[in-house]
This record gives structure tokens, C-alpha cells and sequence, in this order.
């Protein structure tokens, strides 16, 4: 077996295969399975001989809640630490139709957006499989659900980091999360938002999966891309619609498109026109988001009212559009405000 981090890493039949190679039944496997999902520590599994509990002890997923945070709209932000010491956080949010985890994805990020905070500091480690899953795991025993009746139902991995720039962990995550036996969270209920690396939306589509494909586009040409975005020196916007159109023609699912207005720089009448124009005739919805601030980028965001308009125009021209609520800016949970230091950083001497 190859090498992994913690047993949350390992599918039914990896951790059955681990199990048994050490001489014990199938059904021990399944007994440890059961209580990861359950979100048990190590302590609370009363079933296992002491002997397995002292030979899986150091491959046991231990990861803590380090903060909560309550915002007045009911959304809660996690502060989570692993077993390296690398913290990460999550936002749980209540929709009518469910419960979202917005999930992390790496430890910093290497992208570099100018307006998101994840980028602050660049890119400490990627997650596991198993610590993107395990962050689920959690919060859903926090809320009160187990495997079977689920406090969380959605999924979105919108936290820190560049989900593609990880993608064999994060392709792992979504066939053990979308296990039967596990969370069973089907592949609808998944989105994954990316700045757009190219290749890697190719390879989504031709690995068979169908997740909800969300690209945080941002602008209406390269040029006024470049200008928040190092990612679109590398790629185009055309490039990225034509994988966008490809991952539609394979899975039959509507690409999402997150456009988050900076005052003046992509909120313009030429912007949402331009727009209009490029993703007319495609069926997509575009998620407008009014930018939430961020003190180190110092970005200003569009006023509210011109998010509305910005969303109007769209939609007169044809494009789907609504502008986003924004959940838990008063706790730093809003888009683009995690980062992957606990409470208020000082940020590293230059
Ligand atoms: N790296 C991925 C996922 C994480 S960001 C991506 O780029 O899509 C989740 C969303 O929040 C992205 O659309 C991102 O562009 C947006 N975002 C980042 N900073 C923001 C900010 N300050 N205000 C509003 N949205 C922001």
C-alpha cells in the first residue's frame, strides 16, 4: 500500500486491506470506518481490542476545533488544527435547502489573488484526502449530525487554497466523500471553485467527475484579469470558457461563474457588457459578489447597489445572474477573508 497520512485517507477497501494485513478480522475494519465518520477520537472507540487501538494510535486522523465563531446570521467560522500544527479554517452556512461546509483545501495558497487573504503568506502544505474530509467529518458531529442523518449536506470547496492545485488529493476526497458507506454527499452537492488552471479542468471532465464546476472569473478580458489575477498570465479567458464548454458537453452541468466587483476596476458599464458577450448563449449562472475587504489588499468593494445593477444588466442581456448574500463578514468568514493564521496576524518581517 502506498504511503498516507491518517486512515481517513484510506477508502473501505484500503483500510480493510491495512486491517487485515495486521491479522485482524474484516469487521474491525469497518468498526474503525464507522467511528472516523462518526468523528470519534481515538478514546471514545470502546469496540476495539486494546492491541489494534495501540497499533492504529499513530495513524489515527487527530485534528482539533480550535476556535468557533458564531456571526449573528447563524454562520460559524472553525478554526481547525492538525496533527503538524498547520491550522486552517471552515465556514458552515445555513441555507433553506441544507447546510453548506465551505472547506480548505491547502494551507496558504500559491495563486496570489490581490484581493483574497488565503494568498497572504503563500503556500505552507497541501491537504490530504483524509484532512479535507476530516474537516467535514467535524463539523458535522459539531452540529449535532452522524453518518447517517448528516448536519451537513453541501459541500463547497471555496476555503483556502487552489483546489486544482491539488488534484490528486482533492480528486481522492471527492470519491471517499461521495462513499455510500461514508457521507454518501453526492457529486451535486460538491462545487469546486477555481481561478482557473486549464489542464486541470480537462482532466476533471476526462476522470469522470461531476462536480459543480465554479470559476472565479472575475473579469471580462485578460487584461483587466491581469490586474488582480497572476493565473491569467498563464491562462486566457477564452481558454477558460472553451474548458468550461468542454466540462459542459462531458457532464451536462452548469459552469458557475463568481464575479466579485472591485469599485472601479471590473464593475463598469463596459465590464458587465463585455461580459454579457462572452458568456451569452452558455448556460451558466454568475454569482456577483460585492468584494469583502480585506485589510492587508486594501481593495475597495463595489457599493451594494451597484452589485444589484451590475446583476440587472446581466440578466437583461440574457445571463443568468444574482448578486451573493455574504454570510459571516462580521466574523471574517466571508469569501476571500479566511487565512491560515489564528485570530489577528502579524504579518513576517520582509
Ligand atoms: N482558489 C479557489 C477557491 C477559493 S476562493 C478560487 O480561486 O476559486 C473562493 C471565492 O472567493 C473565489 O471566487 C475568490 O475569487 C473569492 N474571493 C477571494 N477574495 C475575495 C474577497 N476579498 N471578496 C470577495 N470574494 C473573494
Amino acid at each position: 500500500m502506498t504511503d498516507f497520512l491518517t486512515l481517513l485517507d484510506l477508502d473501505m477497501q484500503e483500510l480493510t486491506q491495512y486491517v487485515t494485513d495486521m491479522g485482524y478480522p474484516k469487521f474491525r475494519a469497518t468498526q474503525v470506518f464507522d467511528a472516523m465518520y462518526q468523528g470519534k477520537e481515538l478514546s471514545e472507540i470502546t469496540t476495539l481490542p486494546r492491541d489494534l487501538l495501540e497499533k492504529i494510535k499513530d495513524k489515527y486522523p487527530s485534528f482539533s476545533i480550535v476556535k468557533r465563531l458564531e456571526s449573528k446570521d447563524g454562520t460559524k467560522k472553525y478554526v481547525y488544527r492538525f496533527a503538524d500544527g498547520e491550522i486552517v479554517e471552515g465556514v458552515f452556512m445555513r441555507y433553506k435547502y441544507g447546510n453548506t461546509l465551505c472547506v480548505s483545501t491547502q494551507v496558504g495558497c500559491r495563486m496570489g489573488c490581490k484581493f483574497c487573504a488565503s494568498g497572504l503568506y503563500g503556500l505552507k502544505r497541501n491537504l490530504s484526502a483524509g484532512e479535507i474530509l476530516q474537516q467535514i467529518v467535524t463539523v458535522n458531529r459539531d452540529n449535532g449530525g452522524d453518518a447517517k442523518n448528516r448536519s451537513i449536506t453541501n459541500v463547497v470547496l471555496m476555503g483556502s487554497g487552489e483546489p486544482l492545485d491539488n488534484y490528486d488529493n482533492v480528486t481522492k476526497f471527492f470519491r471517499l466523500v461521495t462513499s455510500e458507506r461514508g457521507l454518501n454527499i453526492s457529486q451535486r452537492n460538491i462545487s469546486l471553485s477555481t481561478c482557473g488552471l486549464v489542464p486541470n479542468i480537462y482532466r476533471l471532465a476526462d476522470d469522470g467527475f461531476s462536480v459543480t464546476l465554479t470559476i472565479s472569473l472575475h473579469a471580462p478580458n485578460d487584461e483587466i484579469r491581469q490586474k488582480t489575477m497572476p493565473i491569467a498570465n498563464k491562462y486566457s479567458v477564452k481558454e477558460i470558457l472553451d474548458a468550461c464548454k468542454y466540462y459542459f458537453d462531458k457532464t451536462g452541468r452548469r459552469v458557475v461563474f463568481e464575479y466579485t466587483l472591485v469599485d472601479g476596476l471590473n464593475d463598469t458599464d463596459y465590464c458587465v457588457k463585455e461580459l454579457g458577450r462572452i458568456l451569452h448563449g452558455f448556460p451558466t449562472h454568475v454569482n456577483v459578489i460585492p468584494l469583502n475587504f480585506v485589510k492587508e489588499r486594501g481593495l475597495k468593494g463595489s457599493p451594494v447597489a451597484r452589485a444589484h445593477d451590475f446583476a440587472k444588466k446581466l440578466n437583461d442581456s440574457g445571463v443568468s445572474a444574482t448578486v451573493r448574500r455574504t454570510l459571516g463578514a462580521d466574523i471574517g468568514g466571508a469569501c476571500g477573508q479566511l487565512r491560515n493564521k489564528l485570530l489577528d496576524p502579524t504579518p513576517p518581517s520582509p
